[in-house]
């Protein structure tokens, strides 16, 4: 199981990247996303709606970053461009079961570090949040991911080779 946790969500400032953040842990394969930083309920709504849609089982909560990696039982993954380069350890990492994967926003206070099990870097150039999250999560599951399946779903696309098809079910 595997579960994202936010930091830092700016109201008024984040809620695209935030609401992407969730999409990306949601379509790769995690099981749900804390927000911590400004409480946004629309924001969240957003995340929520989606998974509605399309199907699949998605928690979407909020809380703070310090009770939601003291509380959690498992191996805590923080991404951040200091971090060990992801290629020499995701093999160890892919070993434990239940993770928190920790993304951060603007500014990504020091104690998170020492507060992970890892930190862990997505090459050693400053990019995204969401980018990092979506490579982390491939990684991991190493392409498995990309046919997950998700139950329920009110829209499903129709691929086509062209052209765009989306079926109510
Ligand atoms: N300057 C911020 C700080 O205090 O560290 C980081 C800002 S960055 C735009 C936002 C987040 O993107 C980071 O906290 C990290 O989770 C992720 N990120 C950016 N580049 C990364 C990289 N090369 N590897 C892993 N994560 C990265």
């Amino acid at each position: 199981m595997i579960k994202v946790l936010r930091l830092g969500h700016r109201l008024g400032r984040d809620a695209r990247i935030s609401t992407h953040c969730g999409l990306v842990a949601r379509a790769f394969g995690a099981s749900g996303i804390v927000y911590s930083g400004d409480r946004d309920k629309k924001m969240m709504d957003s995340v929520k709606k989606v998974t509605g849609e399309w199907g699949g089982k998605f928690s979407v909560k909020y809380s703070s970053f310090k009770s939601t990696i003291k509380n959690f039982k498992g191996t805590k993954v923080h991404l951040t461009v200091y971090g060990i380069p992801i290629q020499k350890k995701i093999n160890e990492v892919r070993k434990k079961r239940d993770i928190l994967v920790i993304v951060g926003g603007e500014k990504v206070s020091g104690e998170i570090y020492h507060m992970a099990d890892y930190n862990i870097a997505v090459t050693g150039q400053p990019h995204s949040e969401i980018a990092a999250l979506g490579v982390f999560l491939h990684e991991y599951f190493q392409g498995r991911e990309l046919e997950k399946r998700f139950p329920g779903a009110k829209l499903k696309v129709v691929p086509l080779d062209k052209g765009k098809k989306i079926k109510r079910i």
